[in-house]
């Protein structure tokens, strides 16, 4: 087991009200807390693998007080990378990605990818009922499931939390992917950090989850989710300077409300944004192949799509473009279009 990880039955005092400043007072470091209930298999849930987003945290204080008195099914709750938490980061520094770094990561072994060996050895000794990864996105979205996995039962799970979901099979590495194997698994993003629509959604699924005997048999009615999957990923390289301004003199440029385009068309006569420069992103598959030519043309220093998509996850934080990605770019999950 590594050191890295504290594994407690009990909740520690005060859980229900600290803010997540404090998270270090009351989670020193990644903590598994494996709480019983009166039913099994066990929820496991996992929140704060990205640190600065915190509604997983306030949606499960909301839950566990709630049933100070005794939980309807037994809970695994993950709290993951709470010294990046404390600062309100995604990641710190020197770490990885908490939610890259699990079962099936591309990466090599490092001290997080023993950390999350070692969270999936030990819930996965007796079978899971489900597992939820509850995140936030920094730019303006719909709250919607994330799948890793096409199942009738995950589209249950999409279709229990918002009428849209996204299946993505890349990145490598995120928590559901570890679990895909083992039972129903999704990422629940509850819009921005904090936002409290989120908070309560995340609450009331959990809620469900903890007292729910089986998923439906039935498929998922047609009407009561629509899945969209991602084709590919867009990355600004490193020199390529950008803002959010569409008069500053940056390389890249976009609208200021750019992330207001989260799960709209754009089509290809649309403008994506203003470019100074010849190659200002980096498109790569879901394989991770580059994709720039067969996606984007700049033309007259304007970006435009070649095809029609819906791009999702948006940021306009420049820290979580350069770690992670701009944006995804999504198409209708049957018919792999937009049109
Ligand atoms: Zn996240």
């Amino acid at each position: 087991m590594t050191e890295k990880l504290a594994i407690v039955s009990e909740l520690p005092d005060g859980f229900y009200d600290f803010e997540i400043n404090k998270i270090l007072e009351y989670f020193p470091t990644t903590t598994l807390i494996e709480l019983e209930g009166n039913r099994s298999p066990p929820l496991f849930v996992s929140i704060l693998l990205h640190g600065n987003e915190y509604s997983g945290l306030k949606s499960v204080q909301a839950l566990l007080r709630k049933y100070q008195e005794g939980l309807p099914r037994t809970l695994y709750l993950l709290v993951g990378n709470v010294n990046a938490a404390a600062q309100r980061k995604r990641v710190l520094p020197g770490q990885v990605d908490y939610n890259r770094c699990w079962p099936g990561t591309e990466m090599d072994a490092n001290e997080e990818t023993s950390l999350t060996q070692a969270i999936v050895d030990r819930v996965t000794r007796a079978p899971l009922f489900a597992a939820i990864d509850v995140h936030n996105t920094s730019g303006v979205n719909p709250h919607y499931a994330g799948l890793t996995r096409v199942t009738q039962e995950n589209q249950h799970l999409a279709a229990m939390f918002n009428h849209i979901c996204q299946v993505f099979t890349r990145p490598k590495g995120v928590m559901t992917m570890a679990f895909n194997d083992t039972c129903p698994a999704a990422i629940l993003e509850c819009g921005r950090p904090g936002d409290t629509a989120g908070i309560h959604h995340a609450t009331e699924l959990l809620d469900a989850l903890l007292h729910m005997d089986h998923f439906p048999q039935r498929p998922v009615p047609a009407h009561d989710l629509q899945m969209v999957r991602t084709v590919a990923t867009l990355n600004i390289p490193e020199h390529v300077s950008l803002d959010f301004n569409l008069n500053s003199q940056t390389d890249l440029r976009f609208d200021q409300n750019f992330d207001s385009m989260n799960f709209t068309e754009i089509k290809p006569q649309d403008i994506f944004a203003y470019s100074r420069v010849e190659n200002p992103l980096i498109v790569t598959d879901q394989l991770g192949e580059d994709i720039t030519e067969q996606i984007i043309r700049v033309e007259s220093g304007k970006v435009y799509l070649n095809r029609t998509f819906m791009p999702a996850m948006i940021t306009l934080d420049e820290s979580i473009i350069r770690q992670d990605c701009l944006c995804h770019l999504l198409v209708d999950y049957e018919s792999g279009t937009c049109d």
